[in-house]
């Protein structure tokens, strides 16, 4: 039997927006994959079939799942909502079809069923605000680098785009919207409409017209789509509306136009127009400048990189100078961040075309450097402000040779002087405690959310000269075998064991229901 593989875009969420097509291919299919959130809204549909439910972030193992099915002879739908084209399944199980050297000649059937996009369906609730040009911007920094997020969002406002913003905020990622909000603000006026989408067409839909000054007024969640109007975006009694240019040429308040049908199309009606290999028509083009004026507001200081750095005085070493302060003040300028971290650091985020100066200013005040993102962070009690020595050149060398190193994801060592552990060391990802001359090693803490749990203790009293060698080898295998954005203690828990230490499940044996943003 041959197998096939069908990508669902489901829509919005109700079952009315799902396409004829969506529902007869589902009907197709022995099994369904999915987010459980999305088999739940669907679950009408889909009761005699065998289903696969994952968490949201285990996109790839359900990818490589639904190609090893289909591979099987099955017939398979992964359902995403929306479009699953847009931010959704198609993408990436088309890259692992790739990946596997599929050929749509010999191998199984691959169908993508399209759906209607938050972009659609939001816009339908709120008005008419993407009539114009416009595109979407997923504000998820994931798996793109925020830099990359913000030139877009820098692009799309100066060229006057409608901006659908997704994924704008989750219970992690707070910042991202902010930041959106500040360099739209470069480019369009406080009183620019914006509209928040809740959950359109689902059970907790929620619609509010607002301004770009003041949407954080208002809930924004990861079940929200913003919608940015452009500059000549309006709200009429409740409804967001997008021009689409016809006032140019049209009256919509007379029934007889004064331009007459054969007139329309004309050049000198149409000066804003690109005419075919003409010089431009001069015209006292009233229309035509005002548009052009709208969006001609100063294009100057783009695309300055905003450089980021974690900085902290030492491994061990806790205490900054009054000069390290001063520096940090001068570095970041008036418009750079400085920000304390929960890693014994502090970030900085600094708007710069030349970081090499301030790299070489923050190294000679006495700050040791480290990258931000998916890297290993090294991070150490004070040892008793330095009185017990025992562990330090262990911290320190561990910081030299793994520090600031990429990873599938952030990765953080904790490391303790003794065995009272005042730093929390157990709750990071790896964590070492230095006791009687020895270390004792845990690993696959689960150092965030609601059914958090510290690390377990896999071997106790390894000598200090062999501990940096354990941890590279435990590192080097999660970087070999874990998932991109899969957290060491998931992965420990996936592959049960790691640099031969057995998983043990630490989750607490009491029933702790899931957080409203995910586990
Ligand atoms: N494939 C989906 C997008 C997935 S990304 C699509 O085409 O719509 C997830 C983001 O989509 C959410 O953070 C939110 O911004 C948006 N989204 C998806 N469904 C939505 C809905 N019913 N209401 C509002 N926004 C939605």
């Amino acid at each position: 039997m041959a197998g096939k593989l069908i990508i669902i875009g489901f829509g919005p969420g109700s079952e009315k927006h799902f396409t004829e097509r969506a529902k007869e291919a589902i009907r197709e299919c022995d099994c369904i994959l999915g987010y459980k959130t999305y088999i739940d809204l669907v679950k009408n549909l889909i009761e005699d079939k065998e289903i696969i439910s994952t968490g949201m972030s285990e996109e790839v193992e359900r990818a490589q799942a639904a190609v090893k099915i289909a591979e099987a002879g099955k017939k398979v739908a992964v359902i995403s909502s929306g479009d699953a084209g847009v931010y959704g399944m198609a993408g990436l199980i088309y890259e692992v079809l790739a990946e596997k050297g599929w050929d749509p000649k010999t191998g199984f059937e691959v169908e993508v069923v399209p759906g209607i996009s938050a972009i659609n369906s939001c816009a339908s609730l709120l008005g008419a605000p993407i009539m114009h040009d416009a595109c979407t911007i997923s504000l998820s920094d994931h798996l793109t680098p925020w830099e990359l997020i913000a030139r877009r969002i820098e692009a799309a406002a100066m060229a006057d785009f409608v901006i659908a913003l997704y994924n704008p905020k989750s219970g992690r990622r707070m910042r991202q919207i902010e930041e959106a909000q500040k360099i739209l603000l470069k480019y369009r006026s406080r009183e620019t409409p914006v509209g928040l989408v809740k959950s359109a067409y689902r059970e907790r839909q929620h619609v509010v017209i607002t301004t770009l000054e003041e949407m954080f007024n208002h809930e924004i969640g990861m079940l929200t789509t913003v919608i940015i109007g452009n500059s000549t975006t309006f709200v009429y009694s409740g409804k967001m509306i997008t021009p689409r240019g016809y006032q140019r040429k049209y009256s919509l308040n007379a029934e007889v136009q004064k331009l007459r049908l054969h007139e329309r199309l004309k050049q000198e009606n149409e000066p804003w127009a690109l005419h075919g290999g003409q010089e431009k028509i001069q015209t006292p083009a009233t229309l035509a400048e005002e548009a052009l004026n709208k969006i001609n507001k100063p294009i100057t200081p783009v695309f300055e990189d905003i450089f980021m750095v974690a900085v902290s005085p030492g491994v061990a070493n806790k205490r900054f100078t009054p000069n390290q302060l001063l520096v940090l003040a001068k570095v970041a300028g008036e418009k750079g961040i400085i920000e304390y971290s929960t890693d014994h650091q502090i970030h900085l985020q600094i708007p710069t075309s030349n970081p090499d100066h301030i790299v070489e200013e923050l190294r000679n005040a006495g700050f040791l450097l480290s990258p931000i993102g998916d890297v290993l962070t090294v991070k150490a009690c004070d040892f008793c402000d330095g009185e017990k020595t025992g562990a330090i050149p262990i911290a320190e060398q561990l910081y030299e040779r793994l520090n600031g190193i990429q990873l599938p994801k952030e990765l953080k060592v904790g490391i303790n002087g003794c065995g009272m552990a005042c730093y929390g060391a157990v709750k990071e990802d790896i964590g070492l405690i230095f006791r009687q001359g020895k270390f004792d090693l845990f690993i696959g803490a689960k150092p965030v959310g609601r059914t958090f749990h510290a690390g377990q203790l896999v071997e106790e009293g390894i000598e200090p000269e062999k501990v940096i060698g354990i941890i590279e080898a435990i590192l080097q295998e999660y970087k070999e075998k874990a998932h991109p954005n899969e957290r060491l203690y998931k992965f420990f828990k996936r592959v049960k064991v790691l640099c031969g230490y057995p998983y043990k499940d630490m989750t607490p044996d009491f029933e702790i229901p899931p957080a409203v943003c995910g586990d």
